[in-house]
């Protein structure tokens, strides 16, 4: 039997989050054929609060022709504020006009839901990806490169973790079955040549990778929680003193002792989004699994009960029942990103916390790095029949597209960040 085109190669990805959708769309951008990605909720819609669409990330999404899609609702800031909580005096302004010039694309926060929504529909309407929703990875096989997967629960998103404030009905339910003579048989094992798990922080197969080593999967608590508030601009009634927060294009960042609140506009200025971050040994909230759990505003108002009256004000619109609490966790980095035939990418990997705002960026950085590594590696191996599978090549290789795509789509900056650890602070097992 001869073996499938090298372009055709079966890749299995786990999870529809940045990593997961940025490799596919990356990979599919890349000439692969054959991409399935496995994602547990039923359906993907407005899930999340807001997420920084930084220049490293943009620059990604710009080459990948979807930065315009997540940009739609997106909000370009102008100013960085910093300002005293207690007394509300501005302590800094800065313009953030010089991001542009320096890093080429401007400091921009969108909703996590448009930059998720930009990669799915990028990556489906390549042609070569296809989404099954509903489905659950329950075990892997790293020794023969296949998982078992299975049907999720019907639970709503929220109940597992992240805020959920769905303002429209803009919903992927986009489902597809890998084979229809099993459609109903589940559990079952899909084999794979390529799996990667973007299964994000809390990621089953980065826990098998370390167990099979003998090794925890430890957490790591920052000791910080944070509060996530999605404020709609129907909600403030025009109030004038808030109104600002909405049309204006800047953030702000309230800072007290061991407190923060930082907030921006979001959603084409309709939504104000504000997390904050404290200690969590103040919380009251127990923590069971989920990292996310329902908050209580009256906690949340008591912790910021000494800030001014303008924040006060603001925090006070939270919707009640709509306030989310997250613990601040990380997990402790590890040396080994690939088993076998299976690798981890995103927060599956090298799970941040949110202080720097670079999560969503570095998942989409592996995703982007993974499909030029995969794409030299069998264009090269392909030798003299490389010509015909790449669609028309000119001799002249300055000239040639495939060639000009290896060279000008490298960036040095983030294979210096993907290899910082390698080369720096080389970790080994004994
Ligand atoms: C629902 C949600 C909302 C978020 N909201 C924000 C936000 O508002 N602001 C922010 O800065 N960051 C947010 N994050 C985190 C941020 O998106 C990630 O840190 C970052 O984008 C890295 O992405 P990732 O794809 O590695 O992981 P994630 O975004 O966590 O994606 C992982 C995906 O894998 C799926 N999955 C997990 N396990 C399995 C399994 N066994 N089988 C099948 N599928 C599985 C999950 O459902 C999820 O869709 C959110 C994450 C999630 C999951």
């Amino acid at each position: 039997m001869s073996s499938p085109p090298l372009w055709n190669i079966k890749i299995h990805i786990i999870g529809a989050g940045m990593a997961g959708m940025g490799s596919a769309l990356a990979l599919a951008r890349r000439g692969f054929t054959n991409i399935h990605v496995w994602e547990s909720a039923p359906a993907l819609k407005e899930v999340g609060a807001g997420i920084n669409l930084v220049p490293n990330m943009a620059k990604i999404l710009d080459r990948w022709g979807v930065l315009e899609v997540a940009m739609a609702e997106g909000v370009e800031l102008e100013t960085a504020n910093v300002i005293n909580c207690q007394t509300d005096d501005v302590l800094t302004k800065v313009d953030l006009a010089y991001i542009r010039k320096e890093f080429g694309y401007p400091f921009s926060v969108c909703h996590r839901w448009s930059l998720q929504k930009a990669l799915v529909r990028g990556a489906l309407d390549t042609g070569s990806v296809v989404l099954h929703l509903n489905r659950i990875v329950i075990e892997y096989d790293f020794e023969n490169t296949r998982f078992k997967v299975t049907e999720a629960e019907h639970i709503p998103v929220s109940s597992s973790g992240l805020s959920t404030t769905s303002s429209n009905s803009d919903t992927i339910t986009e489902e597809k079955d890998y084979d229809d003579a099993d459609e109903d048989e589940f559990p079952r094992w899909i084999e794979a040549d390529l799996i990667l798990a973007g299964d994000g922080i809390k990621s089953k197969a980065r826990g098998g990778i370390l167990s099979r080593r003998g090794l925890a999967d430890d957490v790591v608590e920052s000791g910080q929680a944070a509060y996530r508030i999605l404020l709609k601009r129907d909600l403030i009634n025009e109030d004038p003193e808030l109104v600002p927060f909405f049309e204006g294009s800047q953030s702000y960042r309230w800072i007290g002792e061991g407190r923060h609140v930082i907030a921006y506009p979001i959603s084409s200025h309709q939504t104000f989004n504000i997390t904050t971050s404290h200690p969590s040994h103040n919380s009251q909230s127990t923590i069971p699994d989920s990292w996310t759990n329902p908050g209580s505003k009256a906690e949340m108002l008591d912790m910021f009960g000494d800030s001014c009256p303008r924040l006060k004000k603001l925090l006070n619109f939270a919707p009640e029942g709509e306030v989310i609490e997250w613990k601040l966790r990380a997990r402790a980095p590890i040396a080994q990103w690939v088993e076998g035939n299976i690798a981890l990418v995103g927060d599956a990997c090298h799970p941040t916390l949110p202080d720097l705002a670079q999560g969503a960026a570095q998942a989409i950085e592996d995703a982007s790095v993974l499909a030029h590594y995969w794409y030299t590696k069998l264009y090269e191996s392909q030798g003299p029949i490389r010509q015909l599978l790449s669609g028309g090549t000119n001799p002249d290789k300055r000239l040639d597209k495939n060639i000009q795509k290896v060279l000008y789509d490298y960036d040095c900056v983030v294979e210096a960040k993907n290899r910082f650890h390698t080369l720096f602070n080389p970790v080994h097992y004994s």
